[in-house]
């Protein structure tokens, strides 16, 4: 069992006070807290090693370039990639979407189709849907049930030998649904299409294998596992990485450049055009060593705890309903019947309680409920069981409040 006492001393800000009430974190979908370890790494790379990277042969640049290397590696042995080189620094998850989307845009015409979920994120949908009106390929949609869990049915009959890419999130971001992308993967690679998984709402949660999933592409960012904001990977099959053109040209991602013609640099180069958030990469890799001192398997246990108290206890007020029943990760999304999202959000928030309310970037699911959007607490491994009881109380009160 974890300590979780032990571990909330990690995270500074756990011990702030917000509206002048101990702060209650659960809006831990929308970016996670950082433990003392990654605050102080970002100022040690800057007190010690700060350099520009692969360009100079002095020491501090050298310094620099191997803890950014070594940091890429350890995300490979994390997320069990076959090659370093595979393992692409990015932004962010939005980023790596957008780095694939572009490289398609020469690979698909008109015709062609990519299959999309109903349960993505924006930055799930929008890229795809730009590439689709730059190629004149179709955008399929795979529809939801009640439950908001994927029809799969429904997806095994859009496949065919016209798909060229599937793109799914393996966790929703709004309802925390873990959707079962190894089977999903297992399809579109029968039609010989590629799969994009956005991992953004997984890799708080769980460890992914890319190899084991098969996954052509796996998109995440470091901000909602712990680490830096603006810091993120794209993991690509070194096959698709070869086969894609670059996304943004510049320095650092060119072998020779004359003005008649530039080659590119080999990967992962080719795809990281000038200088990137540096201490981020490397202290996403001092992220990931937290996460896994930790344990993810220890992380599953405690959440799961977390989720089944805060499910029972939301329940016993009268009104309220939870959206998203299926097999899913510590996230409650919810609304009380009458009463705004966004009203219950302001009045706990008030009380030092944070969650987000909205859309969660996610509108199509809030108009499959037809509701404006939900109430979203989402737990994390440093979150517990007396937290959630406070927010309980303040719900119970809010709606005493506003009804
Ligand atoms: C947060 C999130 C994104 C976007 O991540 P950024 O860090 O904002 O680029 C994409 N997909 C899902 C499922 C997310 O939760």
């Amino acid at each position: 069992m974890l300590d979780i006492q032990k571990i909330r001393a990690d995270f500074p800000i756990l011990s702030e006070k917000v509206n002048g009430k101990p702060l209650v974190y659960f809006d831990n979908g929308a970016t996670s807290q950082k433990p003392q370890v990654v605050i102080d790494a970002i100022a040690k790379y800057y007190q010690e090693i700060n350099a520009n990277i692969h360009r100079g042969v002095h020491t501090l640049s050298q310094l620099a370039t191997d803890a950014y290397e070594i940091s890429r590696v350890k995300i490979q042995h994390h997320i069990n990639a076959k090659f370093s080189h595979e393992v692409l620094f990015t932004s962010g998850t939005t980023h790596g979407i957008n780095l694939v989307t572009n490289g398609f845009a020469s690979i698909l015409k008109p015709g062609d189709e990519v299959i999309v979920s109903s349960l993505e994120h924006h930055s799930n949908i929008v890229p795809w849907q730009m590439l689709c009106e730059k190629t004149g390929a179709t955008l399929k949609v795979i529809p939801m049930n009640e439950e908001g869990e994927l029809i799969i049915e429904a997806y095994d009959a859009l496949l065919s030998e016209k798909t060229k890419v599937v793109t799914v999130n393996h966790i929703s971001n709004a309802l925390g649904i873990i959707n079962p992308i190894k089977y999903m993967i297992e399809k579109a690679h029968a039609v010989g299409a590629a799969v994009l998984i956005d991992g953004a709402q997984a890799v708080p949660h769980l460890k992914p294998d890319v190899q084991d999933l098969d996954c052509d592409f796996y998109a995440f960012s470091g901000h909602k596992m712990c680490g830096p904001t603006g810091t993120g990977i794209l993991y690509g099959k070194e096959e698709w990485l070869n086969k894609l053109p670059p996304y943004q040209g510049g320095g650092e991602m060119i072998k020779e450049v004359t003005f008649e013609k530039t080659t590119y640099a080999d990967l992962p180069h080719k795809f990281e055009a000038g200088t990137p958030n540096i201490a981020g990469g490397i202290v996403l890799g001092t992220a990931v060593d937290y996460l896994n001192h930790i344990g993810f398997h220890n992380i599953h246990q405690h959440e799961t705890h977390l989720l089944q108290h805060a499910t029972k206890r939301l329940l016993e007020i009268e009104g309220l309903k939870i959206y998203g029943t299926g097999n899913k990760a510590s996230v409650v999304s919810f609304n009380i019947d009458g009463i705004h999202p966004y009203d219950i959000g302001s009045i706990i928030d008030k009380l030092g309680i944070a969650v987000r309310t909205g859309h969660h970037c996610a509108q199509p699911i809030m108009n499959f409920f037809c509701i404006p959007g939900t109430i979203r607490a989402s737990f994390s491994f440093y979150n517990t069981k007396e937290e959630i009881d406070i927010m309980v109380e303040a719900i119970k009160k809010a709606k005493a409040m506003l009804s």
